[in-house]
Formats: C-alpha cells, sequence, structure tokens
C-alpha cells in the first residue's frame, strides 16, 4: 500500500531531523476518490511506525490501524476542504516556525530569496484548543492562498498536492527561519529592495504568484 508507505517514511525522515516528537506532530494524505483519510497515530514516536499503524478514517469513523488517529485529524479535514487542489497535510510543532507561532507572529521576511519565491508570508492563525474544531478556526481563509501557516501557541501545518511536497516545504520553511535567526545573530539583515522583490515575485516562474495562477 503505496500511500501507508509513503506516510512511514516522511514520518521516519521528520523524527530524525528532529521536526517532530513522540508526542506531537502528524501527517495525513486523502485518498479523494474513495474518500479515506489516512492519518499517523497519536502519541507514538514516529521512528517505529510501521504501516499497520496508519489509521485510515472515513467520514470521521477510524475503519482501519491497530492505534488510535491523532486527535489533530479535524485540522487535517479542515486544510484539505479549502485545498481541493491539494491531497497531503503535514503538522508539526518544527521549533523555528513554532517560536513565531508562540508569538503570535505572521511572518514576513524580506531579507530571503527562497522565503520570497515559497511564501511571500507566513500567516499566523489564533489559539485554538488542540484537539477540538477550535483549532481549525481561521484556516479555510488562511490556507487557500499559503501553503505553510502557523497555528497561534502551537506549531505550523503545510499543505500540497503531494506528501513528498508538503514535507518539501515545511523542511524550507524551518531552515530559512533558522537562518533567519542565526542572521539576527550576526549582524543587521538587509533586505531585498521593492522593486527587486517585486521584480523577482512576478518574473520568477517557480514563484508563488506564479504557482497561484495555475491553482485558482
Ligand atoms: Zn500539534
Amino acid at each position: 500500500m503505496i500511500i501507508k508507505e509513503n506516510i512511514v517514511f516522511y514520518a521516519k525522515l521528520l523524527d530524525k531531523k528532529g521536526l517532530v516528537n513522540p508526542l506531537e506532530g502528524n501527517i495525513s494524505v486523502y485518498d479523494r476518490d474513495n474518500n479515506k483519510l489516512y492519518i499517523t497515530p497519536s502519541g507514538t514516536r514516529k521512528s517505529l511506525l510501521t504501516e499497520k499503524d496508519i489509521a485510515v478514517l472515513q467520514n470521521g469513523k477510524q475503519i482501519e490501524g491497530g492505534l488510535k488517529h491523532s486527535s489533530e485529524y479535524l485540522l487535517h479535514e479542515a486544510a484539505l476542504k479549502a485545498r481541493p487542489d491539494c491531497n497531503a497535510v503535514v503538522h508539526t510543532h518544527a521549533p523555528y516556525l513554532t517560536a513565531f507561532a508562540y508569538c503570535n507572529k505572521d511572518i514576513k521576511l524580506r531579507c530571503s530569496s527562497t522565503f520570497a519565491l515559497l511564501f511571500e508570508d507566513i500567516p499566523c492563525l489564533p489559539y485554538g484548543q488542540p484537539g477540538t474544531k477550535d483549532i481549525a478556526n481561521g484556516i479555510e481563509e488562511a490556507i487557500k492562498e499559503h501553503d505553510l501557516i502557523l497555528l497561534g501557541n502551537h506549531g505550523c501545518l503545510t499543505i500540497a498536492p503531494t506528501l513528498e511536497k508538503a514535507i518539501a516545504i515545511l523542511e524550507a520553511g524551518e531552515e530559512v527561519m533558522k537562518i533567519y535567526t542565526l542572521a539576527n545573530s550576526i549582524g543587521i539583515i538587509k533586505d531585498i529592495s521593492d522593486d527587486e522583490w517585486e521584480k523577482m515575485c512576478n518574473e520568477h516562474p517557480g514563484s508563488k504568484r506564479n504557482r497561484y495562477k495555475n491553482i485558482f
């Protein structure tokens, strides 16, 4: 089963890279044709996961998997509903991104070409209680034009057509924020000029503006 195999592979990768801990972080893939949501179980060390541990939900009910599904499935469902172009969601407490979520801060860097092309900005949703539908408050609007968002006082979430892409977005976002934090300790960060910023965002074929043109 390729979906379960993929989830196990990437869950282990996130664990190896220090982007999840045993009690937090979850991955889902939505099989839209069969209305099945595959999601990692709650409270399990990701490096120990096997395919039989992956929970499968249909209409909110678990129909497969030896362990209980993650309690954050409502968050995943809300994101996937708002983005019919996407089938994979990754929610983690990646440290550098989550530090901004603790400050309830939208991220608007102007110093990084990676940030310009991938994100332009990363919005932070207000706090919502984990494990309840409140955690998804505001997600519908924010996720429509953002592949990476912060969850206030909690963590972050990425969405993409494939799990590989969702993981890559998380890795890129976390790395940019790590470098930004390091740069802050070295000296005064120099921003890209407004003219150059606009030029890059408008003209680069891989920019967010050009990618989204093709989606909506
Ligand atoms: Zn969480």
